[in-house]
């Protein structure tokens, strides 16, 4: 499922047999990666969000390059790329895995090579992405915007898939409006929290 340019590519359902489960924030611990210009500084900010929403312990790790072997042609950086380099690279650390970037990323979706996304995580899976690039045209808006993604891009780790009973819960698809972000709550719906566990 995508949610990208104004669409946020989220959640790659891995539907293999429908072997769906959930996974509890609780019990998970959720490292931050920070590739450089995003500093170290806002990355804390990220965390303290996180570990406040999902009730999980949250590390940030030292801000790195971005992975070149992600980047198109076209300047921009490939969402899946990226996800495989940081699983690999962090496979000793138990847990999620959250990267922050500044650089514009994409995913292929139909049959456009690069739509722009804010961000995508795995479904359920260990590894998310988020780029603030887009979300920058917002300014205003662009640390609440980010923290938001953040959250439902996690939640997809976790298990949820989006969420069609409460269109301003977090999980739910935004279809690739600005306008869904704008109508989203910074909160998940009884029936996502209680399907990670999660308590008010
Ligand atoms: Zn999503
Ligand atoms: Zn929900």
């Amino acid at each position: 499922m995508l949610r990208c340019s104004f669409i946020l590519v989220s959640l790659i359902v891995l539907l293999n047999g429908c072997n769906y489960f959930y996974q509890k924030p609780a019990v998970t611990t959720v490292y931050i990666q920070p590739f450089f210009p995003f500093s170290r500084e806002r990355a804390l900010q990220v965390a303290y969000e996180v570990g406040n929403f999902y009730k999980c312990k949250v590390v940030v790790l030292p801000e790195r390059k971005i992975y070149s072997e992600a980047r198109s042609a076209s300047g921009r950086y490939s969402a899946h790329i990226l996800l495989g380099l940081l699983a690999k690279d962090l496979k000793d650390r138990n847990g999620k895995i959250l990267a922050l970037t500044s650089y514009d990323i994409f995913c292929k979706k139909n049959r456009v090579n690069e739509w722009g996304v804010f961000g995508l995580g795995e479904c359920p899976g260990r590894s998310c992405v988020v780029s603030d690039f887009r979300l920058k045209w917002f300014p205003d808006k662009t640390r609440e915007f980010t923290i938001n993604v953040v959250l439902h891009e996690l939640g997809h780790t976790f298990g949820l898939p989006h969420c069609s009973y409460n269109i301003t819960c977090l999980m739910n698809d935004a279809k690739g409006g600005i306008k869904e972000l704008y109508r989203e709550k910074r909160m998940l719906c009884s029936h996502c929290r209680d399907k990670i566990g999660l308590k008010i």
